[in-house]
This record gives structure tokens, sequence and C-alpha cells, in this order.
């Protein structure tokens, strides 16, 4: 048993303003608890970078109406899946206003979004400080010997308090100080590229097919990344788009182009071209993405310690939707009750904190995450990424093609393509089938 620690300065400190670290802020906080919740930006969101579109199911329970409180940004009612090669594209389109109610996905803006929700933890009682990078975790010994974590050191300050929720984000430095995370694998990881365009509202509702107040999310796969496995994405926000590419860090190396490179050909492609025209680049970045799934989840508790949100690797990327903000939110609300119990019972130690984990399993969380276990395995094979693209598109240019000379039925021109494709039947029968089991 590892008891709390003597005179700490409150009794959770949480590291990492992001949708996990404030949301489990909030709940400790109103729960009673001292919470302290450290942030390196000097505003929360400021260096946040996401896609954008959150399912906020989760943040629907917890704040009920959010979506009419918070700074979001358009219901999404429309989901395009796009396969795009050179010069042609062939896309899944599902719209549906029954989508944005009850609130579903909606875009967000980290800038505005976090700000929102770390004001929430701040009215349940968490002290905010901003402004302030954590250093290292601080540890003393247990009265069994054993190290546990104390608190944390930023610069010349320690912090002191029994549990530390280290919500620190995909690089975590403070789950790799406690011995409880590898540096992940190249395949695990992917490095996100993103920028958000001004455009007219209107015009955004005009070339994306929404109403206002709706907005349209594309996923985008193939000769936007250049072949390269990962994706682009395509969101509407109120005045503005956000274009992205994710690329996973093996196959970017291999390709042996860079990422800036990869987002000009993107930003440039005709297939995305008509609905940026005009558009103003007013923000750029970059940022790492966990992409290894179910796979990728270590250990999430040590001796006054837990991970929460990316910084345990809790995110789903299934080629049709990238998540990690709700995610890290049920993770926050976990986190949170397990740390609540551990220290109403006196015993913070990673069996003491064991409830995070069992409640993330019981959480959309974990079973999620199993069931995209897949998932990530099955998207790191290149036919999809190139070859299934051209013949689909190959297909449905026969398809379309009407001459003089008698048209073949469809049967007849898909075989027709699929012999002067890249792809054998094998691969084709392979690739479905596991893609059917990963999804
Ligand atoms: C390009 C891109 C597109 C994405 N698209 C989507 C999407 O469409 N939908 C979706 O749900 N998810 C998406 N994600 C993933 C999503 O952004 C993350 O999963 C999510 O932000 C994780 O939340 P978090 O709270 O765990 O961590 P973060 O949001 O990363 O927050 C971590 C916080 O900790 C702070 N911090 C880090 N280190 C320290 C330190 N030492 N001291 C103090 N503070 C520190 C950071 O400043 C940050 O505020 C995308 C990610 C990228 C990069």
């Amino acid at each position: 048993m590892v008891t709390p620690t003597n005179d700490p300065d409150f009794d959770v400190i949480v590291v990492g303003a992001g949708p996990a670290g404030a949301t489990a802020a909030h709940r400790l906080a109103s729960g009673g608890l001292s919470v302290v919740l450290i942030e390196r930006a000097e505003v929360p969101g400021a260096k946040n970078l996401s896609g954008g579109v959150l399912y906020a199911s989760v943040l629907e329970e917890l704040f009920p109406g959010f979506a009419d409180e918070a700074p979001i940004e358009r219901r999404i009612t429309r989901h395009v899946t796009t396969f795009l090669t050179a010069d042609s594209a062939v896309s899944l389109d599902y719209s549906s206003h029954t989508l944005g109610h009850p609130v579903n996905g909606v875009t967000v803006l980290r800038a505005r979004f976090d700000p929102w929700l770390v004001g929430k933890a701040e009215e349940a009682g968490a002290l905010l400080m901003p402004g302030i990078r954590v250093d290292s975790l601080l540890t003393q010994a247990g009265p069994d010997g054993r190290r546990q974590v104390a608190g944390v050191r930023a610069g010349d300050e320690e912090l002191r308090a029994p549990v530390v929720v280290a919500a620190d984000g995909v690089n975590s430095f403070l789950a790799r100080d406690a011995g409880l995370r590898r540096t992940p694998a190249p395949h695990h990881l992917a490095v996100g590229v993103k920028a958000v365009i001004r455009l007219d509202p209107g015009r955004i509702e005009d070339r994306f097919g929404v109403r206002p107040g709706e907005g349209a999310a594309h996923a985008i796969v193939g000769d936007c990344t250049q072949g390269i496995g990962g994706g682009g994405f395509l969101y509407t926000n109120q005045g503005s788009v956000s274009l992205g590419v994710v690329l996973r860090l093996d196959a970017l190396q291999a390709s042996g182009r860079s990422t800036s490179d990869v987002f000009e050909h993107c930003v440039r492609h005709p297939g995305l071209e008509p609905y940026l025209r005009d558009g103003e680049i007013i923000e750029y970045g970059a940022h790492l993405v966990a992409e290894g799934g179910y796979g990728m989840l270590g250990e999430i508790a040590g001796d006054g310690l837990v991970v929460a949100g990316e910084a345990a690797g809790l995110t789903i990327n299934n080629g049709f939707t990238v998540r990690g903000m709700d995610l890290a939110v049920g993770s926050g609300i976990a986190a949170a009750d397990g740390v609540a119990e551990a220290i109403g019972n006196g015993d913070v130690s990673a069996a003491g904190l064991a409830g995070y984990r069992r409640r993330l399993e019981e959480s959309f969380v974990l079973k999620d995450l199993r069931t995209y276990a897949r998932a990530p395995k099955w998207l790191e094979r290149d036919r999809l990424y190139g070859a299934y693209g051209e013949l689909s598109a190959d297909v449905l240019r026969r398809v379309f093609s009407v001459g003089t000379s008698p048209h073949r039925p469809l049967r007849a021109l898909a075989r027709a393509a699929l012999s002067d494709s890249r792809v054998r039947v094998r691969d084709l029968v392979s690739d479905g089938w596991s893609g059917v089991r990963a999804l």
C-alpha cells in the first residue's frame, strides 16, 4: 500500500489542460478535492492542434446542452470519404440532418474550445496555473521503500500532491519519466499538419452543401498524401475550413518526402482546390498523433500517478473517423473517479489506483479501442493509398464513358479494370476480408 504523501500542496496535480486534463480537473474539483491544473501554454489551447471533429456525446452527458453553450464551430451533418487519384475522386457521401440533433460530431478550434473546457474546471474550483512547463515528476520513498510519485517539478519550483494525473499529450514525458511508457514505434505514430483557411460562411455552405450552423467532414485517402500511408481531412468551421494531412511516420520516412511538401501538394490538389478557392491560410501547424490504437496502450497507473488521454495513446483512426478528443474526455472522467476512490481509500499505489483502468475498460473508451484494435495494422496496407483509388476510379470511368461501340455490363468492366490494375484478385480478397474484420 502507498499512502498519500505528507504535507501536500494539493490533493491532485493535473498536468496538461487539453480535453483529458481539463475534464479530470473538473470532475475532481466537483467532487470536493483540491486540484491544480498546470498548462505550459500561456492560454490553454494556444499550442494545441487537432483536425477538429469532436464526437461530443460524452461532453453532452457531462454538460447537458453543451453545444449551445460551448464555442463549437458547426454540427457535422455530412460525412464524405474520398479516394483521390491525380485526376479523379471517388466518394462515399453520407448526409443527414439527424446527425446534428442530438449532438454528435461538432467541429472545434482548440484555441477557442480548450479555454471553455478549462473554464468549467475553474468554475468547479480547480486552480489553473498557465504558462508553466512541468519538467519532471517528484518522487519519494514510500513506506515499503518503493519510489512513489509525490508531485512535480517545474524549474526551481516543486508542487506536492499524493496523485499526479499526466494528461500531457502524445509525447508524455511524464509517463516515460515514470517508466510507464516506452518511446512508441514509428508505425504507431503519425505527424499531422494542418492549416486553417479563412472562408466566408456562405461560401462554405454553398461549396460543402450544408445549412447554416451545419458542417461537413471529408476524410480523404490516396493522392492527397501522394500515396503515403495516412490521409487527409477537410472540415468546415464557422468562417474557415481546417485542411490537413496525417502521415504515418514510418511511411513518411520511407517516402523521403517532407511533411510540408505533402501538405503543399494536398492544398493544390485539383480535387480539393474548388473547396478552398480564394481562401486565406490564417493558421498552420504540425503535431504528432498516436496511431497505434489498442496495441499502443500500456500501463496507465503507477504509484501516485495515472496517465490519461493521448498521453496513454488513446486515439482511434479507422479510416473514416479520427478520434482522440472524445477518448481524452472519457479517460479524464475515468481517471478522476479512479483517483478520487484511491484517495478516499487512503491507498494511492498502482493497485489502489486500479479503479481507473477498471472504469476505462467499462467505458466506451476501451470498448471502442478494442473494437478497432485491428484497424492500425490493416491501415498499413499500401494498396489502400494508391492502387484501390485508381482501380475504383477506373471502374467508374468505364461505367460512365458512353461511346458508339456496345457498352459492356458492369461485371465485365470491373474485370477489365482489375486486370489492367496493379491489384491482384488475391490481394483484393485478403484486404477486403481483413478490412471487414478490422472495421
Ligand atoms: C492534425 C491532427 C488532427 C487530429 N484530428 C482529430 C479529430 O478530428 N478529432 C479528434 O477527436 N482528435 C483529433 N486529433 C487527436 C486529438 O487532437 C488528440 O487526441 C487530443 O487533443 C488529445 O487530448 P489530450 O488532452 O490527451 O492531449 P492534448 O490535447 O495534446 O493536451 C495536452 C496538453 O498538455 C500540455 N502539456 C504538454 N506537456 C506539458 C508539460 N510538460 N507541462 C505542462 N503542460 C504540458 C499541452 O500544452 C496541452 O495543452 C488530431 C490530432 C492532430 C495532430
